[in-house]
């Protein structure tokens, strides 16, 4: 082994500080970062001996938690096998069967895959589905999108464009971004029915923009990162109504919700309803590699290879890639091996349960939680500079943005974990409100 594998603690977080680029990240003041040396079930261990509950399944996607045998036998079998081969003019049996098993997963209209290497890489090809669709239609004029505010969608050029306008990076880059329109975030809580009032901003941009629209993209029934905010399945069936009415695609973010979080195995399956083109990732591969997937339906799929070009233009270096596709069967045998439906109605029940005495703390707006998704939402942002390390002394690894302390624990945490994740939440935000 080469000086810089065999590098000390010291010096390889040295290195680190002096080079490496953390998300959202400052490269002249340095926030608190903290080094893992090792990551077991639902535990993280840190460099200076520490263990922490994990309250966050590394952004979604460790649903099964760290180290499990079954999704690490997959990934040394097929290691064994081949880790990669270019997936144009070639293909295997792990893409070709995560193809299939995703098609049945997912609501039956959706028919064709997509495998790409990340979630912002799916948006941007259901993105380009939707373009090229109308392109080969000869409606080359549908080329914007309708999105919702406080939604959230990735980081590259095309999805911050859908991104909250506000909260996202429109400002900052807006000599580049293609402007789009956004309607108001839905205001109808999960138990609710959706009114006319509740519909009329979206239906009126529907109504006024339909020739210019290629589809319309939302986050269903939890919008994640934008503000973690949960809506009702009855708004989703209304708006698929709308996209039908007026001729728009709708294309469904569920890089976030997919594989059960939001307690449906998809988050449009609370609402019966499927989208014209679908994106999955994040769980994907219970969170040991980076892999997503756009699906579409075969109207999609056949009008856009009718058109002028004749191919859907796309094809990424790492498309379908076998270790990734092989640890995401296993993951979603895994998934459904387990009576998972009951499992994440468990983590409902400890989430409400140890979360609900913040509601009396100062400070804190308002607890919400559904499915595995827990959500203290204060009055005011928190500082994380402090509140960060204040997680960690408390034996928990929680990653606030904004407003907003939320957790989504991997499935598998014990109802003892879930209890003490909860309880030294609620401890460190009555901390926060104290200071
Ligand atoms: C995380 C996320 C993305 C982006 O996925 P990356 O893998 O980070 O590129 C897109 N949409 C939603 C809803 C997400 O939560």
């Amino acid at each position: 082994m080469s000086d810089y594998q065999n590098a000390s603690a010291a010096q390889w977080q040295q290195w680190d500080e002096q080079h490496i680029w953390h998300p959202y990240s400052s490269a002249l003041q340095r926030p608190d970062i903290f080094p893992v040396v090792s990551a077991q079930g639902v535990r993280l261990q840190l460099a200076d001996g520490r263990t922490l509950v994990d309250g966050m399944s590394s952004w979604w996607s460790a649903i099964h938690g760290y180290n499990h045998p079954v999704l690490n036998k997959a990934a040394t079998d097929q290691l064994a096998n081949m880790s990669h081969v270019m997936f144009g003019g070639l293909t295997h049996q792990p893409a070709a069967s995560l193809g299939k098993r995703l098609v049945d997963i997912t609501p039956a209209p959706l028919r064709r895959v997509f495998i790409s290497d990340s979630g912002s890489v799916a948006v941007e090809v259901a993105i380009k589905m939707a373009l090229q669709y109308w392109i080969s239609k000869g409606k080359k004029a549908k080329s914007r999108l309708l999105a919702l505010r406080s939604g959230y969608h990735g980081d590259t050029f095309a999805t911050m464009a859908v991104c909250d306008p506000v909260t996202g990076m429109h400002h900052l880059f807006s000599e580049v971004l293609p402007q789009h329109l956004f309607a108001p975030s839905p205001n109808v809580a999960f138990n609710e029915t959706a009114t006319d009032a509740d519909m009329a901003p979206i239906k009126t941009l529907l109504e006024q923009h339909h020739d210019e629209l290629a589809a319309v993209i939302v986050e269903p029934i939890v919008q994640g990162a934008g503000g973690m905010r949960f809506y009702s399945p009855h708004y989703l069936r209304l708006l698929r109504g709308l996209c039908d009415e007026f001729g728009v695609l709708l294309i469904h973010d569920e890089i976030a919700t997919g594989f059960g979080r939001t307690g449906e195995l998809f988050a449009c399956d609370h609402a019966g309803i499927s989208p014209d083109i679908m994106c999955v990732g994040k769980a994907l591969t219970g969170g040991y590699l980076s892999l997503a997937a756009t699906l579409c339906t075969e109207e999609i799929a056949v009008g856009i290879c009718e058109g002028e070009a004749g191919v859907f233009m796309h094809g990424p270096t790492f498309m379908g890639n076998p270790l990734a596709c092989s640890v995401a069967n296993a993951s979603i045998d895994l998934l459904l091996s387990d009576d998972w439906r009951r499992n994440i109605a468990r983590l409902q029940r400890g989430l409400q349960a140890g979360l609900a005495s913040a509601r009396e703390l100062p400070g804190v707006k308002e607890v919400r939680c559904l499915g595995g998704i827990g959500v203290i939402e204060m009055e005011h942002p928190v500082s994380m500079a402090s509140i960060q390390k204040r997680f960690v002394d408390a034996g928990i690894w929680i990653r606030p943005f904004g407003k907003l302390i939320y957790t989504m624990p991997p499935y598998i945490i014990s109802d003892e974990d879930l209890a003490y994740l909860c309880r030294q939440m609620v401890a460190v935000v009555e901390q926060e409100s104290a200071r």
